[in-house]
């Protein structure tokens, strides 16, 4: 299987795709993406360096032979960053993996002229494996060039996805910004409200459990990193104030104890899912499960 294969691949490295690749250089390559990459990289056969906050006084001599360079830093620093690379050779691929991707894509474009391309890995820092994983990708200029790069990274397991920058930063404004955003608003409402938490634990069906493991691993995350994806553009203000809005109309609906009005809204939304419904039924269904047979009481 693939997860064995990336098991018994791991103690030994990776195969090498590009061996006659110059360096690789990773700006914020002590952060937790940025080891990780680090890690895959060097496991791969690649000479790997970081330019980390401290070195851009060292930056020319660290980026002098450059094959390519990899840019995973604070989503608020990210464009200040990219800006500073202009001098790049003009055969070296610049790539990042920023959860966002049109402003990162632009900055790479107008910054350097060879090959560009945006990475966004669907994963934190501490998976086990790349298998079944997904790393979405943005081509920005010269895709010949960095084929090699995507084919890496199926070798450490992952599948790769490729998209618009613009398609994907509307796809993120509801996957990332306004989930993290209401479990965001849901811990502060459980706070504010302050249920004794192990009771209520101890009341909970699986999936409340499950629902309730949702939002509290959020505030076991990074606080900046989650600001920084919800307030990385406006389009998730708007989304978000929209979300709101509909709260309120759900609200009035309530208040004019329409119970008709109730379930006519909630035929249209079942028309919605259309055949989603019951397939997200009974794939809940085996989850919860499974859910059920492991967690930690
Ligand atoms: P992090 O804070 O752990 O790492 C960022 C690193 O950048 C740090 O080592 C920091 O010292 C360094 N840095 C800051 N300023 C710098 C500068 N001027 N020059 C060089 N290095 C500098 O953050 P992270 O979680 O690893 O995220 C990095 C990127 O990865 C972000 O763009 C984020 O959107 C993306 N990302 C993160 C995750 C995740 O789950 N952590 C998932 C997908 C994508």
């Amino acid at each position: 299987t693939m997860r064995e294969s990336y098991a018994s691949e791991n103690d030994s490295g990776f195969k090498c795709l590009n061996p006659d690749l110059r360096s690789i250089v990773v700006v914020g390559g002590n952060g937790q993406l940025g080891k990780l990459f680090c890690k895959l990289f060097s496991l791969s056969g690649y000479d790997v360096k970081v330019l980390g906050s401290q070195d851009w006084d060292r930056a020319d001599e660290i980026l002098a032979d450059a094959g390519m360079v990899v840019v995973t830093v604070p989503i608020n620093r990210t464009d200040t960053i990219i800006r500073k690379l202009n001098t790049l050779p003009d055969d070296c691929i610049l790539a990042d993996l920023t959860s966002i991707k049109s402003e990162p894509l632009q900055a790479m474009l107008e910054s350097h002229n060879g090959p560009v391309v945006g990475l966004h890995p669907m994963f934190g820092p501490n998976i086990p494996s790349l298998a079944k994983q997904v790393v979405v990708y943005c081509d920005g200029r010269n895709p010949e060039a960095y084929q090699w790069l995507l084919e890496q990274i199926r070798i450490w397991g992952a599948t790769l996805h490729r998209i618009s920058a613009i398609e994907h930063d509307q796809g993120m404004t509801l996957i990332q910004a306004l989930r993290h955003f209401t479990s965001f608003v849901y811990g502060v409402h459980l706070a504010e409200e302050n249920p004794n938490l192990s009771q209520l634990i101890a009341l909970s069906s699986p999936i409340y459990r499950l629902e309730l493991a949702m939002v509290g691993r959020l505030f076991a995350q990074d606080a900046q990193l989650y600001a920084d994806i919800i307030m990385s553009s406006p389009q998730n203000l708007d989304m978000i104030k929209r979300f709101h809005a509909r709260f309120g109309e759900a609200i009035a609906l309530l208040e004019s104890d329409d119970k008709a009005e109730f379930v006519g809204a909630f035929g249209q939304v079942e028309n919605w899912f259309g055949d989603y419904a019951d397939r997200f039924l009974r794939e809940s269904q085996s989850l919860l499960q499974q859910a059920n047979d492991s967690t930690q009481r």
